[in-house]
């Protein structure tokens, strides 16, 4: 079995190496790539967000 230290991200579904993931992503299970398209789409429909940070 290959035990590589990988993470998986819950949105591409992939195992990644860890370094593709931020702290951040790592506690969410989303890698850096997909972590950066979540948040441009956050982005563009941020109008009917409500801002808890
Ligand atoms: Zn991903």
């Amino acid at each position: 079995m290959n035990r590589s230290h990988g993470h998986y991200c819950g949105h591409c579904h992939r195992i990644l190496a860890n370094e593709k993931f931020t702290g951040r992503g790592h506690a969410k299970h989303v890698c850096k790539q997909c972590t950066s398209a979540i948040g441009a789409e956050r982005r563009a429909r941020s109008k009917f967000e409500v801002k808890n940070n």
